[in-house]
C-alpha cells in the first residue's frame, strides 16, 4: 500500500500522532475487493494487512482535531476520539482518499470514551456506506472489517471491532470552526490553503478562490441532502463535526432508511427533540453551512457570506425535483413537486413502504392498476392520483424505455433495520453469511437478485421499531 501523508505536513496544531492499538485476537472478517482494487491496495499483502490492523505501526498516522456544533450547541474541541488516519492513497483516477481506522483505541481526543467501536456499529456503518454507494450517493466507504475477542462495554458487553474506511477527505465543517473559535488564524489560513490545493485546485485561478470554494461546498451539501431525501435516508447526527467539506455522507451512527412513509420520523432515539428528523434535514444542512460561514468571517464580508448561502436552497430544491422526476419517470422537474404533494399525503395516511411503493410504481402499467390499488385502503384516492400521474408521464415517449430508466432509479432493496439486526446477530455468533448476502443485494440494489427475494420484503412485526441510539 503506497501511503502518502499530506495532511500530516500541516503540523501539530492540526493533529496528534497516534498509533492503532490492536484488539485482542483480531480477525479479518470482511473485505471490499472492488474498492481495494480501485485504490491500488493489495489485501493479500502481509505488510498491508498488518498496517491496517495496527500490528505494524505507520509513521505519521494521526488523529485529527476539530470542533463542532452538536445538537445545536458548540463544543470547541472534539477530534478523532477513536479514529486514526493512516495516510492517503491515490485511486485509479489519481484522486486522493483517506485511509481511516475507526475503533483504534484511545487518542488525546477521547474525552470520557474508550476509543473503541463495537461489531454492531461497525457492521451498520459497513452496510450503510456500501448501500449508499450502490445507490450512487457520495459516501465514505468500508474497506475492511476486523472482529476480535475483546469485549467492549456499552449497555451490555459487546464484541470489539475495527472498521477500515475510506473517504475523499475527513476534513469536516468542524475543522474550520475549531481554528476560528480558538483564534488560530494563521492555522485557519493554512487549512484553507490546504483544502484549496488538495481538493479545490480547479478553483484556484478564480477571482475569489475562497468564495468559489465555499459556493462549491454549499452546492455539494445541498445536492447530497437532496439525494438523502430522495431515498428516505436519515443521518441521525447531523452535527457539524459529521459534515464533510466534500459533500460526502460520513460518520454513520444511528442512521435509518425510511420504511413506512413518515416524513417527521426521528431515527435516533437519543434525539429527544427531533432536531434531526427526516423533514428537518434540508433546514439543518443550511444551519450547518451557516456555522461554517461564520469561520470565514475574516475572509468574506457578511453580505458575501449571505450571498454564498443563498446558493443552497435553489440548488437543493432543483436537484431534489430532478431526482424525484427521474424516480417518477417524468421529464419536467417542476411537475414533480405538484405530483409529490398529494402522493406523500396518501403515502403518509396509508403508511406505505417508501421503497416498495416507488418500485411497484416503476413496474406498473397505465392499464394495469390492480396490484398498486391493492396496496391501499383508499383506492379512489390512489386511482385519481394515478390518472393525474399518467396524464403527465404519458407524453409520447416510448414507455418501455421510460420503464427501464425508472427501474434504475428506484431500488428494489433498502437497508431495513431488521435486516441489519439479523446480520449483526449472526455475525456476533460467528456466522458472516447473512452479512455477505445482505451486502450483495445492497451493493447493486436496482438489480432483481431473485435468489434473495426475502431481503426485499417489509419488516415483520418484531422488526418494526428497533431502537438505535448514539452510543456505539
Ligand atoms: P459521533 O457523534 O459518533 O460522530 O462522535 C462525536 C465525537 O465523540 C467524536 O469526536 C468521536 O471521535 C467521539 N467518540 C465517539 N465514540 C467514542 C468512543 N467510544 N471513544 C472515544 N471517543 C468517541
Ligand atoms: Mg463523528
Amino acid at each position: 500500500m503506497q501511503l502518502h501523508h499530506n495532511y500530516a505536513t500541516l503540523g501539530y496544531e492540526f493533529f496528534a500522532h497516534t498509533q492503532i492499538q490492536p484488539l485482542l485476537k483480531q480477525r479479518l472478517v470482511q473485505v471490499n475487493q472492488p474498492l481495494a482494487d480501485d485504490l491500488n491496495i493489495d489485501l493479500t499483502d502481509d505488510l498491508t494487512l498488518k498496517q491496517l490492523s495496527g500490528e505494524v505501526s505507520v509513521d505519521d498516522s494521526l488523529s485529527m482535531v476539530y470542533a463542532g456544533h452538536q445538537f445545536g450547541g458548540f463544543t470547541p474541541r472534539l477530534g478523532d476520539g477513536r479514529g486514526v488516519l493512516l495516510g492517503e492513497v491515490y485511486d485509479q483516477q489519481q484522486r486522493l482518499h483517506d485511509i481511516h481506522i475507526k475503533g483504534a483505541g484511545q487518542t488525546p481526543f477521547s474525552r470520557q470514551g474508550d476509543g473503541r467501536a463495537v461489531l454492531r456499529s461497525s457492521i451498520r456503518e459497513y452496510l450503510a456506506s456500501e448501500y449508499m454507494h450502490g445507490l450512487g450517493i457520495p459516501t465514505s466507504r468500508a474497506l475492511a472489517l476486523y472482529t476480535s475477542e475483546q469485549a467492549v462495554y456499552r449497555e451490555r458487553p459487546e464484541t470489539g471491532a475495527l472498521l477500515v474506511r475510506t473517504a475523499r477527505t475527513h476534513i469536516r465543517f468542524g475543522h474550520f470552526e475549531y481554528f476560528f473559535a480558538h483564534k488560530k488564524f494563521a492555522e485557519l489560513q493554512q487549512l484553507i490553503d490546504y483544502s484549496l490545493d488538495t481538493y479545490f485546485a480547479h478553483l484556484k485561478s478564480h477571482e475569489q478562490p475562497i468564495k468559489a470554494m465555499l459556493i462549491e461546498i454549499v452546492e455539494r451539501t445541498a445536492r447530497l441532502i437532496a439525494q438523502w431525501q430522495s431515498v428516505g435516508f436519515q443521518h441521525g447526527v447531523m452535527n457539524t463535526d459529521n459534515f464533510s467539506i466534500l459533500g460526502e455522507t460520513i460518520d454513520y451512527g444511528p442512521y435509518g432508511f425510511m420504511e413506512d412513509f413518515n416524513d417527521t420520523w426521528v431515527c435516533n432515539h437519543s434525539d429527544y427533540e427531533g432536531r434531526y428528523a427526516f423533514h428537518r434535514q434540508p433546514g439543518i444542512g443550511l444551519w450547518n453551512l451557516n456555522c461554517l460561514m461564520h469561520a470565514f468571517s475574516n475572509h468574506l464580508s457578511r453580505d458575501e457570506l449571505i450571498e454564498v448561502l443563498k446558493h443552497y436552497e435553489p440548488c437543493l430544491q432543483q436537484h431534489y425535483n430532478e431526482l424525484m422526476a427521474a424516480k417518477l419517470g417524468i421529464q419536467d422537474a417542476a411537475q414533480a413537486e405538484a405530483l409529490l404533494e398529494p402522493l406523500y399525503s396518501l403515502m403518509r395516511r396509508e403508511k406505505l413502504d417508501f421503497t416498495l411503493f416507488f418500485r411497484l410504481l416503476s413496474k406498473h402499467d397505465e392499464n394495469k392498476q390492480e396490484t398498486l390499488l391493492d396496496e391501499v385502503v383508499d383506492r379512489k384516492a390512489l386511482a385519481d392520483w394515478l390518472n393525474y400521474y399518467w396524464s403527465i408521464r404519458n407524453d409520447g415517449r416510448d414507455q418501455a424505455t421510460v420503464k427501464t430508466q425508472v427501474l434504475r432509479t428506484n431500488p428494489k432493496f433498502v437497508l431495513r433495520n431488521y435486516l441489519a439486526h439479523q446480520a449483526i446477530e449472526s455475525a456476533e455468533s460467528g456466522n458472516y453469511i447473512p452479512l455477505k448476502e445482505l451486502l450483495n443485494v445492497l451493493e447493486s440494489p436496482f438489480d432483481e437478485h431473485p435468489e434473495s427475494e426475502s431481503l426485499a420484503q417489509r419488516a415483520p412485526d418484531w422488526g418494526r421499531d428497533l431502537a438505535v441510539s448514539c452510543s456505539s
